[in-house]
């Protein structure tokens, strides 16, 4: 919590914020925001709220996978509309894989542990990842007491053409 809290402080005082381009703005989806061979994040992953911009993940932390999707909120839950709906189970979704623990992020925040949500693989409950600075989630999912962190690429902004501008 300390250390997040003075990452925040830190990044307000470094300047503007980044502008959190979504997933839906590269022509080529995942393929234009990862590294060629390793499949890794090209760009740093960024809270997708406009005017917060945290970053999550720095470049090249994250590795990119497809895999069965996983449902992260109830069904009740009105949908955010920077957030989008990920396919049902078992149908496929694209990922962010950190591994093994939560020092790997720049800032994260974690629910507390749910259950029956969704349905992890292993059964075991889940806890969902938002922002550290304004809360908006669910961006991602890792088991309670795991060591994969899955981060959904469809819900993260990236920090890309900060070059040019
Ligand atoms: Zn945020």
């Amino acid at each position: 919590m300390s250390d997040n809290l003075w990452a925040a402080l830190q990044q307000a005082s470094s300047g503007p914020r980044p502008y959190p381009h979504p997933l839906s703005s590269f022509a080529n989806g995942v393929q234009d925001v990862s590294s060629d061979g390793e499949s890794t994040n090209k760009y740093d992953l960024l809270c997708p709220r406009g005017g917060c911009g945290s970053v999550i993940l720095k470049q090249g932390v994250g590795k990119l996978i497809e895999r069965e999707s996983v449902k992260m909120e109830p069904p009740d839950v009105p949908s955010n509309p920077l957030l989008p709906s990920l396919p049902e189970s078992p149908e496929q979704s694209h990922w962010w894989l950190i591994t093994p623990n939560p020092m790997q992020f720049e800032n994260i925040g974690f629910s507390r542990p749910v259950e029956s949500l969704s349905v992890s693989p292993s059964g075991k409950k889940l806890k969902l990842l938002a922002c550290a600075e304004c809360d908006l989630g669910p961006l991602g999912w890792s088991e309670e007491g795991g060591t994969e962190f899955w981060i959904a690429c469809s819900r993260v902004g990236y920090r890309s053409g900060e070059a040019s501008s």
